[in-house]
């Protein structure tokens, strides 16, 4: 069997911000040489999200309003944890959405229902934060 293990590095400029990486990690599938298997992508970081679905910005854009009607990021006095951060939000937007996503690999591709495309979501940007991705297979 073989292993492979990469690190996705992204800066998100804005608090909040999705990034589409299915093109990166179909680039690490390619790289580690896998034909059948798996790959894990998560989320390194307890306030950002690894996540599959559809790439409409319609969608994103109601992500966001939902996110924001269950835990909203403002005000901050709202949340016990925001002493001395101000990112609760964030950490409860990252459990709603989930730590990381698992995709088939076959005959070398990542195997994706219809419209699947693996995303990145920042809940307090602005700095370097990272994604693993590890992949096991043949
Ligand atoms: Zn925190």
């Amino acid at each position: 069997m073989k292993s492979y293990r990469k690190e996705l590095w992204f800066h998100v400029p804005q608090r909040r911000g999705l990034v589409n990486i299915t093109r990166q990690v179909q680039q690490a599938v390619d790289e580690s040489g896998v034909k059948e298997g798996l790959v894990l992508v998560n989320a390194m970081n307890i306030t950002a999200s690894v996540f599959i679905n559809d790439d409409e910005s319609g969608l994103h854009h109601d992500f966001e309003v939902w996110l924001e009607g269950l835990a909203p990021e403002k005000p901050y006095s709202r949340y016990r944890h925001n002493g001395f951060e101000d990112n609760a939000d964030a950490h409860l937007k990252r459990t709603i959405m989930g730590r990381e996503s698992v995709v088939a690999i076959t005959e070398g591709k990542l195997d994706f229902g219809t419209w699947e495309q693996i995303f990145y979501y920042e809940f307090d940007g602005k700095r370097d934060k990272h994604v693993l991705v590890k992949i096991i297979g043949e």
